[in-house]
């Protein structure tokens, strides 16, 4: 795995954010190791600098400020992580910086719950007739049939369109 593919995968964890030019840059192929989250909470990278050396022999740096206030990663450069937030991040761009780099990008993650997320559909009652009381065909689950004026979950016929609401 490269470094850049093993960075989108992280990437895939958290809400998407703009493309980033240059991520996908599959030249490399020095192992690196891979970052865990510092829980199993929801604690989510809150905000990233990206850093890259004119030298192309350097990758790229990414240092990621969580969302936790201290724990700070790092990919690239020394792999220096660190647990002290701001204070990390500000002496981390200042080394690198002083060793050559520039800080091509700096933004703020976004929110952990995006806001155009599909609503999740009301899972189906355990209790399914088993076949039509009307014409003896198999029953289907509907999470928002709408009839007579009314919607919600409700148990439907595929034959004779018999139906019964779920929560009368
Ligand atoms: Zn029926």
């Amino acid at each position: 795995m490269t470094p850049a593919l093993d960075h989108t995968r992280r990437l895939l964890d958290t809400p998407p954010t703009p493309p980033i030019p240059g991520q996908l840059d599959l030249t490399s192929n020095e192992p690196r190791e891979t970052l865990m989250p510092a829980t199993d909470s929801d604690d989510h990278i809150e905000h990233q600098w990206i850093l890259t050396h004119p030298d192309s022999d350097h990758d790229d740096i990414y240092i990621d400020l969580w969302t936790d206030g201290y724990t700070v990663r790092v990919e690239g450069g020394d792999g220096d992580d660190g647990d002290r937030g701001q204070r990390d991040v500000d002496e981390l761009i200042a080394k690198y910086t002083a060793a050559g780099y520039q800080r091509a990008r700096d933004y703020a993650v976004n929110d952990p719950e995006p806001s155009d997320a599909p609503e999740v559909e009301a899972a189906e009652p355990a209790d399914r007739p088993d076949e039509c009381p009307e014409c003896g065909s198999a029953i289907e689950y509907q999470a928002e049939h709408a009839a007579h004026g009314r919607s919600g979950p409700a148990w439907l016929c595929l034959g004779c369109r018999w139906g019964e609401w779920i929560n009368p």
